[in-house]
């Protein structure tokens, strides 16, 4: 059997968009079958239907209306899927057989440009990814935008760089070449991302078609201009890209008006464990801005800002001159009060323009838009007037990105578009009197019959004497006349009966119907002839889509700047000093996020001075809850933020550039993925041990607690010696619960020792939050068990084994239990170093005493294994693989 002529069309065009889900117009539904249905009735929670198609078995099929399809797509598009829209192009009233259908758009993650589907404060990414043996190409655009960018990776440690800068950019898609897959694991890189992959045939890949592609795309005749004559595999992701979203959006992409290529070094790296653990724009747990830094620091009032704030947090700058320029700018808005409310009040009615820019050049934006967009103009030139008071280069340079001319385009809607149009573009109602002579005297013809009608409702009820009776319209019958079944005896003969309800009568009457069709008529004629004087405005505003996108880039910056003042001002933030040194010292530091937390308490602020020379690594020690990870964090956040180009909370901050800063705290996301909090620990350390550098920022929160407690210490021990040798100091802060490791002071240049101050009243202690030199006398480890609940007589017995252990009333077995997991969770070790708490104080042992008392009880060939080790020489992978027979011995 046959299918049928329209299923015979659905087939061919599906054949073509195999990898969607595909949306056939038919009326006034989008309708899918077969396997697309079956997916989608259950991904959209639809009912599922059958159509006959011709053949035995009807067709599954499912199908939504048409002006309700965005939220299912978006339903769709979220989970991943891609989906085509499939419309009717010609008129089904003129046409011939079956009404032509194409696809006229495929909407994938990446490449959504409907507002209702986006998140106004967050760029939704396409990113395209090419890799080679060279090395990677990446680019990635926001459609929505217009916003492009790329740049390559080369190198050594490419592919942890290509990882970090994906985390980075936070695509909801991602494409790639698909030979990729022979020189990366695509696997690990969907892990990292979170994003929807796409795997691309090499014929997106040929470097001729790629080049004129990027040629076509700017209008240029060669790639210097461009800068990127030098860099062929960005070229191949740029190309790419350019290609798909063509395909995708088979619109002209006219918006996407020029490329930023950029230098990976150019910006302070974070890998996502970092941007994670120090809550740069969401809470570790809960997901939320609010508790995070971006919750505080972001006051924008543009869309555009608040997702350039969210970029600047994530790649602060490297280079002094750039931070400098903006904190310059910060600073002369702290000190202009007026001028920065004002500011702030113009800021506040400018609509998302680069979105809006974005729906004009894809001939979506509709009257609504224009207004917004006449509307945000209107407070361009105030703006400008209070740029052009303000003594500062960048800002100045930013004001001179706004132009002028922009208020062309704001009188021309002005003119044209009326104050309050309706959301669709087809039916009236946007253009004003006085704009088209030609529309306003098509107006007025129908004018007559307009009135005729409006007043007929009046004349009827006088003739007829149905005081009631009512002159209505619907779109099936038009206008026609009312009465109810009371009156019926009234209606006078010429009046045609049309349509019975329960409760009356429609009619209509010939000169009712005469006068109707005139205005009808008319009416489509205007609604046309309105779209059409609304179309033509729409491109003479792509015109100006170029200045728009300039404008609202430079809008971005200033809100960004702005808030900045604003919170710094109103948080009590300095200005830091940014060089080019290897210091980096703060006085007085608070942490951003936790003093605005903690508003009823104080936060106790704490000094931090950390070189890459006598003072670079600070070890840590202090009870838990005492607040070394606080400390800790706040001096990262403080860094990043004085990169970021924003003023810091502390007194002063003298801050030597840092290019990239790591973080090795807690647990982290791959425990649910099975990896053992070990495995996991060290592969982050391996990960910093390898790619720091001498101008790195080290953050670890307790290295080796995930195994027992000398394979830890050993392993804590070894990364204080490798980050701290003679050729290369890395700044670095580590809290620790191996007392042991601060006799490392003195012994290993650079190697200072830290504790957080605790007093001990009656028994009881306090945490005084303050950082001080010299190491913990001891851990507290009951005191915090006993806050936070554990059962008291559990605390007895846990106090009387400490004393047992502190006074060395333990054998070989009880060591062996002290050497266990349980213990070294708790911090609780033996003290064995020198103490400079408030009450207890102990002499300090030798390096000999230290190292008999670690390993003194009965021989064992593990221990002896471990003695005999090179930790200076061996690499982090070797370390880990002999730690692995280590273990495996000592589980025999
Ligand atoms: P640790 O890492 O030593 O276990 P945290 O840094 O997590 O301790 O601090 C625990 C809590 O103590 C924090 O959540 C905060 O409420 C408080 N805290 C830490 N540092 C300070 C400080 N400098 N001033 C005030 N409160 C602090």
């Amino acid at each position: 059997m046959q299918l049928t002529p329209m299923m015979q069309q659905y087939m061919e065009i599906k054949q073509n968009h195999q990898d969607c889900i595909l949306f056939f117009r038919l009326g006034d539904f989008y309708e899918m079958f077969f396997e697309d249905a079956i997916t989608a009735s259950k991904e959209m929670e639809i009912t599922l239907t059958g159509k006959n198609c011709g053949q035995e078995e009807r067709a599954p099929m499912c199908g939504v209306p048409f002006h309700s399809a965005d939220t299912y797509i978006a339903k769709l598009v979220d989970k991943g899927y891609k989906v085509a829209i499939c419309e009717q192009v010609e008129d089904p009233a003129t046409a011939k057989g079956i009404v032509k259908r194409e696809v006229i758009q495929i909407i994938t993650p990446g490449t959504i440009v409907n507002q209702t589907m986006l998140n106004e404060k967050e760029n939704n990414y396409l990113a395209s990814v090419y890799i080679n043996e060279d090395g990677a190409g990446i680019s990635y655009c926001d459609i929505s935008t217009g916003e492009l960018y790329t740049t390559s990776i080369r190198g050594t440690n490419a592919e942890g760089a290509l990882l970090n800068e994906l985390v980075k950019i936070k695509a909801r898609e991602v494409i790639i070449n698909e030979s990729a897959e022979n020189l990366i694991s695509v696997e690990e890189m969907k892990k990292v991302t979170d994003a929807y992959f796409n795997s691309l045939n090499e014929s997106y890949h040929n470097i001729v078609t790629v080049k004129e592609a990027i040629l076509k795309q700017f209008h240029t005749k060669s790639l210097t201009g461009l800068g990127l004559e030098d860099s062929e595999i960005a070229c191949l992701s740029l190309g790419a890209l350019l290609s798909y979203l063509f395909e995708t959006r088979k619109h002209n992409l006219s918006h996407i008006t020029n490329v930023t290529v950029y230098d990976i070094g150019s910006h302070m790296s974070l890998d996502k464990a970092t941007i994670r653990n120090l809550e740069i724009t969401e809470t570790l747990y809960e997901k939320r801005v609010q508790g995070s830094l971006l919750g505080v620091l972001d006051k924008t009032h543009t869309a555009m800002g608040s997702r350039k704030m969210k970029q600047w947090l994530r790649e602060p700058l490297n280079c002094s001159s750039q931070i400098n320029e903006r904190l310059d700018a910060v600073e002369v808005l702290c000190d202009e009060i007026i001028i920065r409310n004002n500011i702030k009040e113009s800021l506040k009615r400018v609509y998302d323009l680069e979105r809006l820019a974005g729906r004009i050049a894809c001939g979506n934006a509709n009257g609504k838009d224009l207004i917004a967009l006449r509307n945000s103009l209107f407070m361009l030139p105030e703006l400008k007037a209070e740029l052009e008071s303000l003594d500062n280069g960048l800002l100045n340079g930013l004001n001179g990105e706004i132009s002028g001319s922009l208020m062309e385009v704001h009188d021309l809607i002005e003119d044209a578009i009326v104050e309050e149009p309706p959301f669709t573009v087809k039916e009236g109602g946007l253009i004003k009197p006085e704009f088209s002579q030609e529309l306003d005297d098509l107006r007025f013809s129908i004018k007559d019959g307009q009135t005729w009608i409006a007043e007929l409702e009046g004349k009827e009820r006088e003739r007829t004497g149905i005081k009631n009776l009512k002159v209505r319209f619907n779109k099936v019958f038009g206008y026609y006349i009312e009465v109810t079944k009371s009156n019926l005896d009234m209606v006078p003969e010429d009046y045609l009966r049309k349509q019975t309800l329960v409760n009356c009568e429609r009619f209509i009457t010939p000169e009712l119907k005469e006068m109707e069709s005139l205005v009808l008529n008319a009416e489509s004629k205007i609604n046309q002839m309105e779209y059409e004087i609304f179309a033509d405005i729409r491109i003479k505003i792509q015109e100006y889509i170029l200045i728009i996108q300039k404008a609202s880039s430079a809008i971005a910056v200033i809100d960004v700047l702005t808030s900045f003042a604003h919170e710094s001002v109103a948080l009590g933030y300095v200005k830091p000093e940014v060089n080019e040194g290897g210091s980096l010292v703060i006085a007085k530091g608070r942490h951003p996020v936790i003093e605005q937390m903690i508003k009823d308490g104080i936060f106790v602020s704490n000094d931090v001075y950390v070189n890459d020379s006598d003072s670079s690594m600070l070890l840590i020690t202090g009870p838990n809850m005492a607040g070394k990870s606080t400390y800790m964090r706040q001096t990262a956040l403080i860094v990043l933020m004085a990169q970021a180009g924003c003023f810091v909370p502390c007194e002063t901050a003298s801050i030597g550039i840092v290019d990239r800063i790591y973080t090795r705290i807690g647990a982290s996301d791959n425990l649910a993925q099975g990896q053992s909090t070990f495995f996991v620990e060290m592969s982050e350390l391996a990960y910093i041990l390898n790619t720091a550098t001498s101008k790195s920022l080290v953050i670890l929160d307790e290295i080796g607690r995930g195994t027992s407690t000398y394979d830890g210490l050993s392993i804590a021990w070894a990364v204080v010696e490798y980050l701290c040798n003679a050729n290369n100091k890395i700044r670095t802060l580590f809290a620790t619960h191996y007392h042991e490791l601060t006799s490392l002071e003195g012994s290993i240049p650079g190697v200072k020792n830290l504790n957080v101050d605790v007093a001990e009243e009656n028994g009881n202690i306090v945490f005084l939050h303050k950082i001080i030199s010299g190491s913990a006398s001891r851990s507290y480890g009951i005191h915090v068990a006993q806050i936070a609940g554990v059962p008291k007589t559990v605390l007895e017995a846990a106090q009387n084994k400490l004393t047992d252990l502190e006074s060395g009333k333990y054998d070989g077995e009880g060591m062996l239990a002290f050497g266990s997991n349980v213990i070294a969770e708790e911090g609780e070790h033996k003290e064995l170093t020198k103490g400079k708490g408030k009450k207890l104080k102990q002499s300090e042992p030798s390096q000999e005493e230290l190292q008999l008392s670690l390993f003194s009880f009965a021989p064992n060939p593990v221990i002896d294994r471990l003695k005999s080790l090179d930790l200076m020489k061996l690499a982090p992978w070797e370390a880990l693989k002999i730690l692995g027979e280590l273990q495996e011995a000592a589980n025999d």
